[in-house]
């Protein structure tokens, strides 16, 4: 089915400015609450919230099999369960209505008082419940830098680094919509040289990792793989992530299973999930691999997305710093193959399962991808506009994550990812 949402000469009649993540093309999904406490599914043209919940009962999704709750629901599970036949047809008929030619909804102000909210009056809630998360660690420049740090240059990458997705399982309970503040965790760390018991306290070196991340659908039975090509059926989109972590409790806690209180204290999301069709434009070819992968990650075409990533901190009534830029085109591994990886062995993925991508660093030193690379453990101190440094993330800064995609025609973005970190209690 083609994806007429995707249209590059297509306008829309709500006001778009030329910078906004989210033109007519966009059509992200998310879940929002509206001043009258009434949450709903929606989706989002320039800074207009549309309440896809009485778009559908006002029988603007006419013809397309939809269950008649389907939008009106805390998460979009069930929408995403309805496979990518689906989520075509909604994409398009939301951009066909939208277009600046079609006067449905544009010339009936009762309709439009009903679907159309500006962003300002509502607030976004978590897209998805996420059952399962996972998070990989698939950027080469990434895995290189902290192997380096934590253990020896030389030896940087495991011999199984270049050949397996490496991923661990992470915690969905503490994943978070932005704009929530996390609290600094207080954990273990490692005891002073000479002495056996362990430093304990606030966090000293509390650090986000840029990343982002793919919300998948059901996609196998326990038991069956999913072979690689079939991969993108069942991936429905992006959100940007930050993973944030403390460097001093995982340093401590991550021999021999890896992370675990270091991570699962907050992971940020930005709340509209881009659909893998709207970054279709954006495909770009994935880092060549050092050695040909196993038959069953081997894959063909295109395997990545020119994704610009950009990290700010903000300190309390001070001006943002840009510390970052980087690209998910950096990814060593790409999505297709941590699928594929994810499933081989027969674990079965489901609706609204997140699958974090790793902090993505690029091969330059601005275009790390956390305060552990950028300030090599803190031997290097980022300075900010304000004049003063960090080696870490100090109490009551914000951390702004930004992602979009840009081309001669669109531009297809997230909006921001952020958090601001809040003394312990
Ligand atoms: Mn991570």
């Amino acid at each position: 089915m083609k994806i007429t949402a995707n249209n590059p000469n297509r306008k829309s009649w709500i006001k778009v400015d030329e910078n906004s993540d989210f033109p007519i093309q966009n059509i992200p999904f998310g879940v929002f609450i509206t001043k009258d406490d009434i949450i709903t599914i929606g989706t989002r043209i320039g800074d207009f919230a549309i309440d896809l919940g009485a778009f559908h009962q006002l029988g603007y999704f006419n013809g397309i099999p939809l269950t008649d709750d389907i939008f009106l629901q805390d998460n979009l599970n069930d929408f995403i369960a309805d496979g990518r036949k689906t989520w075509r047809l909604v994409r398009n008929r939301i951009a066909d209505v939208f277009d600046v030619t079609n006067g449905s909804l544009r010339d009936n102000a009762v309709h439009k008082d009903k679907v159309i909210f500006r962003m300002e009056d509502v607030e976004m809630l978590l897209p998805v419940a996420v059952g399962d998360y996972t998070d990989f660690y698939a950027s080469k420049e990434h895995a290189t830098n902290v192997g380096s740090l934590f253990r020896d240059p030389e030896n940087a990458l495991f011999p199984n680094w270049l050949q397996i997705p490496i991923g661990y399982h992470g915690r969905s309970s503490s994943i978070i919509p932005s704009g929530t503040p996390i609290r600094r965790p207080v954990g273990q760390s490692k005891p002073n040289e000479g002495e056996t018991t362990p430093n304990f306290g606030p966090s000293k070196l509390l650090d986000f990792e840029l990343e982002m991340a793919f919300i998948t659908t059901d996609s196998n039975n326990l038991g069956d793989r999913i072979p690689i090509e079939d991969t993108e059926e069942y991936i429905f989109g992006l959100v940007q992530f930050n993973d944030w972590s403390a460097r001093d409790i995982q340093g401590w806690e991550y021999v021999p299973l890896g992370p675990f209180l270091g991570k699962n204290f907050a992971s940020t999301i930005s709340p509209w999930i881009v659909t893998l069709d709207a970054l279709e434009p954006f495909r770009v070819e994935n880092p060549k691999q050092v050695y040909k992968p196993l038959p069953y990650l081997k894959q063909e075409g295109k395997g990545s997305y020119d994704i610009k990533l950009q990290v700010g901190i903000q300190p309390e009534n001070g001006e943002e710093t840009v510390i970052a830029n980087s690209n998910f085109k950096y990814m060593y591994w790409t999505m297709a193959q941590q699928l594929a990886h994810h499933t081989v062995n027969g674990c079965n993925v489901r609706s609204g399962d997140m699958m974090g991508s790793g902090t993505i660093s690029g091969p330059t030193k601005d275009s790390y991808g956390s305060m552990l690379e950028l300030t090599w453990r803190g031997q290097n101190p980022v300075q900010l506009n304000d004049g003063t440094t960090r080696k870490f993330i100090n109490d009551n800064d914000t951390v702004i994550m930004r992602a979009h995609c840009k081309n001669d025609n669109v531009r297809i973005g997230f909006g921001d990812c952020v958090g601001k970190v809040l003394p312990v209690k």
